[in-house]
């Protein structure tokens, strides 16, 4: 065996085997700093890993990713490229909203509405516009479940240049078991036996869909193992992940959805179990919970009256017939919500039901994620804050809350190796807002630019431009 060359001399240190090391680190040094694109520096980073929030960040961004992390003495911010000065600033990772419907507005019937808003025009408009107000609210990414084709053609026409908007993952029509009478909602595609389901799920693919969204109800029949099994064989096989829409409460809904193996369920079934055991299969299953909480809070626990204000985004960009349809379903669910307490309902006692539920599954390990549910009664696009907040109040704190709309909500995507943190080589998604979103997160309306794909978006400019 050869002698190493250095056996035999003085000990200690030598600066020789270093220099090619040092000389390595240089050059990678300078490449990452001469391909970056942009630089964002000066703020206070909380990454979306869990990790303590970072003071005095640098991002390094070339093109759609980021390249480096690190802190200003660490990093050498690049001369000559563009540089976005956060100082005082906060930024958190894109947001993600795993639940929403790009086609409703937040109304509970598009009835209150004129006739004219049932024209395909104009409910291209309003996509186009609640994909607008998702993106300049910080939301880089949302995932529609439960739409026509017409969200897969806008979801095109964003990643061609062509609007702006969030990153989009679509589900299309809802899977549901055929159901004895004619089925006329158009949202939902029937299927009847194994051969059905699978071949539904290749129709919905050939569509262009993203994911697949199962609708189990007991308002319908229920389908048995095999056929929910067969959905997810066939979507798993076709790259696709099958979510569930459950009733709440529903534990054997619940059990059909772990047992056949999807991916997430939506909406706080597994939240009201009788059954906790079920927790526990759901964690081992690596299933994602959205718990819907936040529409819940938003909808009926909140005492502090923000939830009633459009903000100036929607006043702005919101056709004015909408605005006024919206005020009118905000007063509609302030009325049911003084019924409900005039019979006995107590806001407070629920709030406390609903922290012992969050909690209880988070012990046990399941995957608890951010959807807003936007465009379901209640729940204006863009609003989202409303819902984060929300969250906070219910059995999370703010630094968890913002993990399950970022980290924990790109895992559910299964999208954690490109979204959900700011870490090099994720895509650049980023969202830099004035004040702390950990000491009240609905700081995150105080947005000062959002960034997706490492193009730069100013809010307050693009509300100001109008359409
Ligand atoms: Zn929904």
């Amino acid at each position: 065996m050869p002698a190493c060359p250095t056996a035999g001399k003085e000990k200690g240190p030598t600066l020789k085997p270093l220099i090619p090391v040092v000389l390595f680190v240089a050059l990678l040094f300078n490449l990452s700093t001469a391909q970056t694109t942009l630089t964002v520096s000066g703020a206070t980073l909380i990454d979306g890993t869990g990790s303590p929030p970072l003071s005095n960040a640098v991002i390094l961004i070339k093109g759609d990713r980021i390249i480096s992390v690190g802190t200003t003495g660490t990093v050498q911010v690049p001369r000559g490229v563009r540089r976005i000065d956060a100082t005082g600033k906060f930024i958190v990772p894109g947001l993600i909203d795993t639940h929403l419907h790009l086609e409703m507005v937040g109304l509970s019937d598009i009835g209150t509405l004129p006739n004219e808003w049932t024209k395909p025009e104009k409910l291209r408009e309003s996509v186009i516009t609640n994909a607008k107000l998702n993106l300049i609210s910080g939301f880089t990414t949302v995932r529609d479940l439960g739409s026509s084709p017409l969200v897969f053609q806008i979801r095109d026409e964003i990643t061609a240049g062509k609007f702006i908007g969030p990153r989009i993952i679509a589900a299309g029509m809802q899977l549901v078991k055929k159901a004895p009478t004619q089925n006329t909602e158009p949202m939902f595609l029937e299927y009847d036996g194994s051969d059905s389901a699978r071949e539904k799920v290749r129709y919905l693919a050939r569509l262009g869909v993203n994911v697949i969204k199962i609708r189990l109800t007991h308002m319908r029949p229920v389908p048995t193992l095999e056929e929910v099994r067969a959905i997810v064989e066939e979507a798993h096989h076709l790259g696709l992940r099958p979510t569930v829409h459950t009733d709440v409460p529903a534990d054997d809904l619940v059990k059909l959805a772990i047992d056949a193996g999807a991916d997430g369920i939506e909406h706080n079934a597994p939240l009201r179990l009788q059954n906790e055991q079920i927790l526990t299969l759901m964690a081992q299953h690596n299933m994602s919970l959205m718990t819907g909480g936040g529409a819940f809070f938003v909808q009926r626990i909140d005492t502090t009256g923000f939830i009633d204000l459009l903000d100036p985004a929607q006043t702005r960009l919101l056709p004015k017939e909408v605005q006024a349809a919206l005020r009118r379903g905000i007063d509609s669910l302030h009325r049911q919500t003084q019924q409900m307490k005039n019979s006995g309902w107590d806001a407070k006692q629920r709030q406390a039901r609903f922290i012992q539920e969050v909690q209880r599954a988070r012990n046990a390990g399941v995957l608890l994620v951010f959807g807003s549910d936007c465009g379901a009664y209640g729940m204006i696009h863009g609003e989202q804050y409303k819902a984060l907040y929300g969250e906070s109040q219910v059995g999370s704190i703010p630094m968890q809350v913002i993990l399950m709309a970022t980290r924990d909500a790109a895992k559910a995507l299964g999208k954690a190796s490109e979204l959900g943190t700011i870490e090099p080589n994720k895509l650049a998604d980023l969202l830099i807002v004035d004040a702390n979103p950990l000491a009240d997160l609905r700081n995150l309306r105080q947005i000062f630019r959002v960034i997706k794909g490492g193009k730069v978006y100013n809010p307050v400019e693009l509300v100001s431009a109008g359409k």
